[in-house]
């Protein structure tokens, strides 16, 4: 596998990372990240992911010992390393371990900073965004905002997969979580868009505020699109005209079949077409980028 983590204070083979059993990001699942991406050597709105990061860090009181810009150097030598022109690039902190595993105070655990750069990752693959994809609603909700924060990027992704795994046994390609009051949310990794009526929709509550989730509505906006958050049942996707689906990890990816049926004439709409073409091509561009290398320039502190 092609890739480099940045563990304990080492460049390393991705392969090669590990994280110690003791470690409670592992045996509690306590920890945050942010996964950002670099597409044609360029950074996607770094600052807003790194911003996220601390916020999700400050909603579980746990620390980075790096300052922005020596985190982003790190998340840069990793590509570089890596040989990446285009990236997927997380960050992590875990809640490390406790200095003496006999006395569990929480308080005084030792967090673990870790980063790595893989080749880009794709949750629906380009040549199947041509087609779209079916998506199931399925039974599962999603962890209620009182219990996990959605908004604090986590790993605790029990709910999303027992998901996963229930849209899998229906042949869906990926699944949409409700609320526990059953209002739409989100999926594993994504955030959900539909549009009805010219309009463009997304689930207000129990979700990541994803950095494509906003970008998505500035670009709308942009164009012309008006866009609203909200409380939507199932049925308002199983009625709309188009649906996509918003992440780092894949940009604008068409919806075209919601559990097993066609939405809108079961093709990628036109709305969500032009979307994921301005957002390719802005990106492209270097648009709200940094270059790689700009920060590789930079002088190390
Ligand atoms: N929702 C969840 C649960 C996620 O894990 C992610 C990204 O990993 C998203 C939404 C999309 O967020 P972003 O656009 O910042 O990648």
């Amino acid at each position: 596998m092609v890739g480099i983590a940045y563990i304990d204070d080492a460049y390393v083979p991705a392969e090669e990372a590990r994280l110690p059993l003791f470690d409670l990001g592992f045996l509690r699942g306590d920890a945050v990240y942010d996964t950002t991406s670099v597409w044609r050597g360029q950074f996607f709105r770094l600052d807003d992911h790194i911003a996220r990061f601390r916020r999700s860090m400050a909603g579980m009181r746990l620390t980075c010992p790096h300052d922005d810009a020596a985190l982003a150097r790190i998340l840069a030598t990793c590509v570089e390393r890596a040989g990446l022109d285009d990236a997927f690039v997380q960050m992590i902190v875990t809640r490390g371990r406790f200095p003496d595993p006999t006395r569990r105070d929480l308080r005084n655990a030792v967090h673990r900073f870790i980063a790595f750069a893989l080749p880009y990752i794709w949750i629906v693959w380009p040549e199947k965004q041509e087609i779209g994809i079916d998506v199931a609603i399925v039974e599962n909700r999603r962890t209620p905002t009182e219990a996990i924060d959605p908004t604090v990027k986590n790993f605790n992704w029990m709910d999303l997969q027992r998901g996963m795994l229930q849209g899998l046994d229906r042949d869906a390609d990926n699944v949409v979580l409700c609320t526990p009051a059953g209002h739409l949310s989100e999926g594993p990794g994504f955030n959900l868009f539909f549009v009805k009526g010219g309009r463009l929709h997304t689930p207000a509550g129990n979700v990541l505020e994803g950095i494509t989730r906003r970008t998505v509505m500035e670009l709308a906006r942009e164009a012309g699109f008006a866009v609203e958050t909200g409380n939507y049942g199932p049925e308002a996707l199983h009625g709309a005209d188009e649906a996509f689906l918003s992440s780092t990890a894949g940009g604008i990816m068409p919806v075209t079949r919601i559990d097993g049926r066609p939405l809108g004439n079961g093709a990628p709409g036109v709305v969500t077409s032009d979307l994921r073409g301005l957002y390719w091509r802005k990106r492209e561009a270097g648009w709200l980028g940094t270059p790689v290398a700009s920060l590789l320039a930079a002088p190390a502190a």
